[in-house]
């Protein structure tokens, strides 16, 4: 048996998938090498293996430290030698960590970030021979993708302090223009890239209008995933904690977890949802990265995400084991604009931030397959897949030109000065206080757009958002107005095709049965 294959026993495994052989290989012979593959690609066997068939010590750098001491622990048991550097070592077993390094005892040395770049620690690697860098999670140095950690950007010293160690990057999902940005900060312009298929087809995805949220997410629940396990993710840490109370109260078991919990009550909510099945974890993104749980069979998004990368990152925490699992995101035009609104507010990077969002605006409001419209923005193209929300619908579109003039006018004739919920009540034909104390009645366009319902409005209104016909700008006051492209769509130069307008079905609290 060659070393190759005797060490891929070693781990625990029978088989090389094809892209881990070639980035094995590829480190073996001394190249760097950036490998993208979404979460459970199986990345870590890569650096592994390289670490133990290449001759001195390998340096697996993450931010994760509850990963990496899982890691180190998974690896002693298969009798490698493995360590993990942190800060919670005593001086007593940072020496004997030295003295075992010195004594090569030691294979692999895991390490965060942090720790890594201090010049003591730098000074001494020096000190001994090493076979690889491993960057975990390397998306966490671009500036331009939403995952940026300040303390990756001293990594690209490494490459300059040692020049003949082969690094190996390894990210999760990210498009093209993050790769670029990868390569340029670890100073990786001649290394291999290799890019698996993003494509987790065992997830299906649905988007959907939201309207009575709680009560869509008990229909999800009770009719599509009943007893199962996943993650409901919401933007605010008070709202996880109410909707786990109340899902709690109708005999659905739910956790929350959100940052500014405890770590001892992160942990136990961690843990039990981690072990126990048919457990609802309702969260905010701080229970991201790493989170590893095989039988997470559903993810439901309450709000929507800050980017394509954060969304496919977040319904890749299901179907971790390859079996099915169901992902719904619920949005609507209010959420468009909170998420633009508080996009607009970051002072920094607010373009890469604003470029994002515009991203998945597209993405949602986009034609055509979910899945294909997903995987185009991480430049993979690939066929209908035939059951998402879209290609499981009748595939009916409708042609709303006439009805994208008729709200291009008004927001004109308005001076961008009104809410669409206003604009909308005016095309419908609604006296109230609003409509009346704008003497909206005397408007020859008033009650012009009874065609269309009010969901079938806000759905037009949330295209020409995504697709830059109106610009809403946020300075002291919420301003909209309309683009140059906007004239063509007036001049009815260009038509605006529309996928039919769908709210997700809902269930009273009343009819659930458990
Ligand atoms: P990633 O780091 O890309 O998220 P992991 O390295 O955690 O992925 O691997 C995901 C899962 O795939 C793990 O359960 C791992 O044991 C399994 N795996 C990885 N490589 C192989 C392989 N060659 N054969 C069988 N299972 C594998």
């Amino acid at each position: 048996m060659n070393l190759k294959n005797s060490t891929l026993s070693r781990l625990g495994y029978t088989e090389y998938r094809p892209l881990q052989e070639q980035a094995i290989d590829a480190l073996c012979s001394g190249q760097d090498v950036l490998l993208a593959a979404p979460t459970g690609g199986g990345k870590s066997l890569v650096y592994q293996s390289a670490g133990l068939i290449r001759s001195g010590i390998a340096v697996i750098v993450s931010p994760l430290l509850s990963l990496m001491s899982q890691q180190v622990d998974e690896l002693n048991k298969k009798g490698i030698h493995a360590k993990f550097l942190n800060s919670t070592l005593n001086p007593g077993e940072q020496d004997d960590l030295v003295w075992a390094i010195r004594h090569k005892h030691i294979d692999l040395l895991y390490l965060s970030p942090e720790k890594l770049v201090q010049p003591s620690v730098i000074g001494f690697l020096h000190s001994f021979d090493i076979s690889l860098f491993a960057i975990d999670e390397a998306h966490c140095i671009s500036q331009w993708g939403s995952f940026f950690r300040p303390e990756y950007s001293q990594l690209g010293q490494l490459k300059t302090s040692f020049p003949t160690v082969p690094i190996i990057a390894l990210t999760g999902t990210v498009d093209q223009k993050t790769i670029g940005s990868i390569q340029e900060s670890l100073q990786l312009e001649n290394s291999l890239i290799l890019r698996s298929s993003f494509d987790r087809s065992n997830i299906n995805i649905q988007i959907a209008q939201k309207r009575k949220a709680k009560q869509q997410i008990l229909y999800f629940l009770h009719h599509e995933v009943p007893g199962e396990s996943g993650i409901i993710y919401c933007r605010s840490r008070k709202k996880t904690e109410e909707l786990a109370a109340w899902l709690c109260e109708l005999g659905l078991p739910s956790l929350s977890y959100h940052a500014a919990m405890s770590e001892e009550d992160k942990r136990r909510n961690h843990q039990t949802f981690d072990e126990k099945h048919g457990i609802i974890m309702v969260a905010t993104t701080a229970y991201g990265m790493g989170i590893d749980i095989a039988h997470v069979r559903f993810v439901i998004h309450l709000d929507l995400p800050s980017s394509p990368e954060a969304y496919f990152q977040e319904v890749g925490r299901a179907g971790r084991d390859g079996m099915p699992a169901k992902s719904l995101l619920l949005y609507g035009l209010q959420d468009m604009l909170q998420a633009q609104q508080l996009a607009g507010l970051q002072p920094l990077s607010a373009e890469g931030e604003k470029q994002r969002l515009s991203s998945l605006f597209r993405i949602l409001e986009g034609r055509g397959c979910r899945r294909k419209n997903l995987l185009s923005h991480f430049d993979e193209s690939i066929p209908a897949c035939n059951y998402c929300d879209r290609c499981l619908s009748t595939k009916s579109e409708q042609n709303m030109t006439t009805a994208s003039q008729k709200i291009l006018s008004l927001v004109y004739h308005t001076k961008g000065l009104q809410p669409f919920s206003v604009l909308i009540q005016i095309l419908l034909g609604k006296k109230n206080k609003a409509t009346t104390a704008i003497n909206a009645t005397s408007l020859a366009i008033f009650g012009k757009g009874k065609e269309l319902a009010e969901a079938q409005w806000k759905s037009v209104v949330r295209h020409l958002i995504a697709y830059d016909y109106i610009t809403i700008e946020q300075t002291n006051t919420l301003s909209v107005h309309i683009n140059e492209k906007a004239r063509d769509v007036l001049q009815g130069k260009v038509q605006i095709i529309l996928p039919s307008e769908r709210y997700y079905p809902t269930l009273n609290e009343d009819q659930l049965v458990i």
